[in-house]
């Protein structure tokens, strides 16, 4: 990890736009671009104001234009690192861009290291670490939820937060502190059943954010959906009609989908990972077996699962109670967990009266909806079914959801500490060991923000950003 103060440069935006962000930070930032930059104005730089851009040229060392740029000047300390920066906005060529570089570390810049500005950022104590891997969040976001959660950690809302819960705790231990100067009279300056109030309800504040982070990596990752059923039912019909488009292989001959296929789709601001298994049926064909097996393995994993049954297989003068049965059978067998959300799908109706499956809606419970894939009928209530879903998934986490595995990790152990502080409270453990426990509690919640940190963890965590971030 560098903690230097020179001057480093590098192109903040993606190669193939119209137009490119050249980004230089450090001490020496307006004077290196006063060398290269030839304002169309006649104000210098050096004595331009903070907050101000400029219309001018980039020349090289003989004075010959590189390209017209607009130059935007940072003074410190209100920049994004903290320190004087310059971005200049050049036209989208790699060559243009790998030229303003090269002028700028022959003035006397460096070029950067992966996540070097937001190290700088963080190190000058303008956002904490939370709020930096919110940043690499920000940009990694895809759709609406990521968004959110990635805006709100950068913003440093989940930091005040944990933030409160240190405090909290950094006070408690004080008291437990103060005891031990007071040993001889032994006096309670915290009063053990307020601090285990206390304490039950930072842990259950603790818990409610380690619980987020199952639905932080599925708003990261997708909504994990896992559309099953009999081979023929119409799954991959049905997950075209969802796609809008042929990618699915639809066959006529049953169990051709033996494996199983994967697809990202955005419903109302939320990203779902729909999986189209192999169809479930008993069979003696090795390959058709392991798809079954892998479609198992994918609805064990699935937090949506859309059964598809197949309503053409039945008869309009057949009883619609036995069709129930049928599907309720299947529903068993796919051993669903409590927090598992099935929706039945009735496909293929524009086979079957309407009587029919009015019949059959009738006979079950639970969340039913009637399609036909092949016409598109139904395919709205299905959609709007998974979006109600995801809705009722982000309501219930609020504005704060874990999405990174480290901070989970920090999470699990600050709650494991807290555990032994309360149980050793019950068991009246001595106020010394008692506050020992409750700083292991904020060391671990310190982790996430940053404010215990080594070399090695920001190593780590900043590496992982891209060049001129
Ligand atoms: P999968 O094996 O479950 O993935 O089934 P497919 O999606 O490959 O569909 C099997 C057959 O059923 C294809 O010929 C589809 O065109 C047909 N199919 C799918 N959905 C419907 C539907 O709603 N109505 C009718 N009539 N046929 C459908």
């Amino acid at each position: 990890m560098i903690h230097s103060s020179d001057t480093i440069v590098a192109c903040a935006t993606p190669t193939g736009g119209a137009i490119a962000v050249v980004r230089m930070s450090g001490h020496d930032a307006i004077s290196i671009a006063e060398r290269m930059f030839r304002p169309r104005g006649h104000h210098a730089l050096s004595e331009a104001d903070g907050y101000t851009a400029h219309y001018g040229e980039v020349i090289d060392s003989e004075g010959v234009v590189i390209d017209d740029v607009v130059l935007t000047l940072f003074r410190a300390p209100r920049s994004y690192t903290g320190e004087d920066s310059i971005e200049i906005s050049c036209h989208g060529s790699a060559y243009i861009v790998g030229q303003i570089i090269r002028r700028a570390i022959d003035c006397g810049a460096r070029a950067a290291t992966a996540g070097e500005f937001t190290t700088r950022a963080f190190l000058a104590g303008k956002i904490d670490l939370a709020q930096a891997e919110g940043v690499a969040d920000m940009i990694a976001s895809t759709d609406r939820a990521t968004h959110r959660v990635a805006l709100n950690q950068m913003r440093g809302g989940f930091s005040t937060e944990l933030r409160g819960l240190r405090d909290e705790l950094l006070r408690l231990s004080a008291l437990l502190e103060l005891e031990l100067d007071f040993a001889e009279e032994e006096v309670e300056f915290a009063d053990r059943t307020t601090l285990q109030h206390i304490m039950t309800a930072i842990d259950s504040h603790l818990a409610r954010l380690v619980d987020s982070f199952s639905l932080g990596n599925a708003l990261k990752e997708g909504i994990a959906t896992a559309i099953v059923g009999a081979p023929n039912a119409g799954k991959s019909t049905l997950l075209n009609r969802l796609l809008n488009e042929e990618r699915a292989m639809v066959s006529e001959i049953a169990g051709t989908t033996r494996d199983s296929i994967e697809e990202s789709i955005v419903i109302a601001g939320r990203r779902f990972r729909v999986i189209d298994t192999a169809g479930i049926r008993s069979t003696d064909d090795r390959l058709e077996q392991m798809g079954i097996d892998r479609t198992f393995s994918s609805l064990r994993r699935a937090t949506v699962v859309l059964l598809v049954c197949d309503c053409s297989t039945w008869h309009d003068h057949e009883d619609a109670r036995d069709a129930a049965e049928a599907i309720n059978h299947t529903i068993t067998d796919l051993q669903l967990a409590e927090e598992q959300t099935l929706i039945t799908i009735l496909n293929k109706c524009d086979c079957v009266s309407a009587k029919f499956v009015a019949a059959l809606r009738g006979e079950l419970s639970g969340e039913v909806l009637t399609i036909s894939a092949r016409t598109g009928e139904g395919i709205d209530e299905v959609v709007s079914a998974l979006a109600q879903i995801a809705e009722k998934m982000t309501a219930e986490a609020g504005d704060t959801v874990v999405t990174s595995a480290r901070h989970y990790e920090a999470l699990i152990n600050a709650r494991w500490a807290l555990g032994r502080a309360l149980e050793g409270m019950a068991g009246g453990l001595p106020s010394d060991l008692l506050s020992e426990e409750i700083r292991q509690v904020i060391y671990y919640l310190g982790t996430i923000t940053g404010e215990i940190t080594t070399d090695e963890i920001l190593g780590q965590i900043f590496s992982k950003f891209c060049i001129g971030k």
